[in-house]
């Protein structure tokens, strides 16, 4: 698996936060204004958050509240059910136990960064169908 682009990095930010803040200093050194949203820190340069990596087991349990949280749990895992059945590696999920593939599906879904990589997919999907 690649590691997230920086442009997937900042999709799933926003998704999360709200903004993928960009830090302009703005004359003080320790004053720090978001050049997309304009919210305002007071921090010095190297205290300024960091974008999350989206690799750890916490951001993808972040994401998977946030994903119930805006109610779009059910519409994921369709989505991501759509692709594991499809999905090349996952030709053995053609199987006729059903419990099996359950199983399956559940331990292909939940491994880092694919769950990233997956709610970033689904979230350009959104954007495709929105625009
Ligand atoms: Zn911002």
């Amino acid at each position: 698996m690649n590691p997230l682009s920086e442009e997937s990095k900042k999709r799933l930010t926003k998704y999360m936060d709200g903004c993928a803040h960009i830090w302009v200093r703005d004359g003080h050194v320790s004053h720090h204004t978001c050049s997309e949203c304009g919210e305002e820190l007071s921090v010095r340069k190297e205290f300024l958050p960091k974008m999350r990596s989206f690799t750890t087991g916490n951001d993808m349990l972040d994401l998977k509240n946030k994903l119930v949280e805006m109610g779009e749990w059910k519409e994921f895992t369709i989505y991501t059910w759509k692709l594991h059945h499809g999905h090349p590696h996952t030709k053995y999920c053609y199987s006729s136990n059903k419990e099996r593939i359950r199983e399956n599906y559940t331990a292909w879904l939940f491994l880092m960064p694919r769950f990233a990589e997956l709610v970033d997919e689904f979230l350009k999907e959104k954007e495709k169908s929105h625009e």
